[in-house]
């Protein structure tokens, strides 16, 4: 089993598919094991894409992550992290697969509907920046 941290972004939220996403969640067989809802503050959306902070759309990238309320939920499946980036979709939504959730719900590269980890290092350091160990349950 592995864990992976996925973000319904503010875009997301605006449009009112929280219910879509969760449903898409748990129709492709992952386990919600810790999910929370809050409007990130600019200088958290900073600490959580400091992999990025050198990009040139890292300015852009925060103000749209703390612009509005997001939804954090952390899945688990066999291979977590490869699975939820399947779901999900190309990061520029215009390259992202028919019936992928970038596809379907992603305006732009920035805007782009939700996130997920890309690897087990950086899935261990997301899982902790939002959720203390007792929050994420065993199922
Ligand atoms: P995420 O980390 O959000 O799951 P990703 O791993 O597919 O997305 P990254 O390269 O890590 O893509 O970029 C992080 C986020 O930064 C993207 O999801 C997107 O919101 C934004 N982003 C990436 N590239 C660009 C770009 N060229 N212009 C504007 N925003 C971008
Ligand atoms: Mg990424």
């Amino acid at each position: 089993m592995q864990r992976t941290l996925a973000i319904i972004k503010p875009d997301a939220v605006e449009q009112g598919v929280i219910g879509k996403i969760l449903a898409r969640i748990e129709q492709e067989g992952f386990t919600v094991c810790a999910m929370r809802m809050t409007q990130l503050t600019k200088h958290e959306a900073e600490g959580f894409y400091a992999v990025h902070k050198d990009k040139p759309f890292f300015g852009s990238l925060t103000d749209f992550m703390s612009c509005g309320p997001c939804v954090l939920v952390a899945l688990e499946a066999p291979d977590a992290i490869r699975k939820w980036r399947d779901v999900m979709g190309a990061t520029d939504p215009a390259r992202a697969p028919a019936g992928t959730l970038r596809q379907e719900f992603g305006a732009s590269i920035e805007r782009n509907a939700t996130h997920g980890s890309d690897a087990p290092e950086t899935a261990a350091f997301e899982l902790g920046y939002f959720f203390r160990g007792l929050e994420l349950i065993d199922r």
